[in-house]
């Protein structure tokens, strides 16, 4: 199991840092046993360094949000995979739904950046999932399918610690309105056999696959015991210490 925040642009640099202590209190201070709970946090780049601090004792990795497709150059604005790698970063989101959306991020800039992010030791947490539209039109599995292609040509991986897919349905995120469990475990077998057939069933079957859109403590339960569900990444509920905790409680 994996618990993944991506943070979005939310919290100030002593926000972030304060949010980051109170997930490192909480983990330490508890006796709960946590058993195999992997945990991820994507705060904003300009957060990384103190984040990555406060959660030095404790097993949580770091994440971007984001990167460049290439190593360095005139790229105004952007960060690239040497800069994140060089602080310690872990994984990096890519073709979260609202790059795509805002930026016109397409499956190949998010493949690119998936082989760059490979090139320099980070994780991918590739991104993917349909809209209400193509959902109601009968096309989620083809929409989804097409981007997990899009977004994994010529990525090899050696091992499955080395890919995350996290799916997420467009009209759920942010929306309070999480998908059905048996609705996201249909899409994550679908994205599973995808995998199986890229990568082989030994590291397919332990790709973690995570589900976001809408998860809170009172849903994680019920999504988080689908068979092909390994995860969730997390929005809204990752901004505060005790609903990441409670969701994590529930995996
Ligand atoms: C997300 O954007 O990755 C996400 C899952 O957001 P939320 O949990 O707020 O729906």
């Amino acid at each position: 199991m994996l618990v993944a925040g991506n943070w979005k642009m939310n919290t100030d640099v002593p926000e972030g840092r304060a949010l980051a202590d109170a997930i490192a209190e909480g983990l330490s201070s508890t006796a709960a046993d946590r058993g195999d709970v992997d945990f991820l946090v994507c705060p904003p780049y300009v957060h990384l360094p103190a984040v990555r601090e406060a959660l030095a004792d404790v097993p949580v990795a770091v994440g971007a949000q984001d990167m460049h497709a290439q190593d360095e150059g005139a790229y105004t604005g952007d960060v690239s995979a040497p800069m994140l790698s060089s602080i310690g970063c872990d994984a990096v989101i890519l073709g979260h739904s609202e790059r795509r959306t805002y930026y016109d991020e397409t499956d190949a800039e998010v493949n690119a950046k998936a082989q760059q992010a490979r090139a320099h030791d980070l994780v991918p947490i590739v991104c993917v999932g349909e809209t209400l539209e193509q959902r109601k039109a009968g096309e989620a599995d083809t929409v989804v399918r097409s981007q997990v292609d899009g977004a994994l040509s010529d990525v090899s991986i050696d091992g499955a610690d080395e890919l995350i897919v996290a799916y997420e349905p467009i009209w759920a995120i942010g929306t309070g309105e999480s998908a059905a469990a048996e609705q996201a475990q249909a899409m994550h077998a679908v994205i599973r056999d995808d995998l199986r057939e890229r990568y082989g069933g030994d590291v397919a079957d332990e790709v973690p696959l995570l589900y976001g859109g809408s998860m809170k403590p009172h849903n994680a339960y019920g999504l988080l015991s689908q068979p092909d569900i390994d995860g969730g990444l997390i929005g809204s509920a990752s901004l505060e210490a005790e609903s990441f905790l409670g969701i994590a409680e529930k995996a």
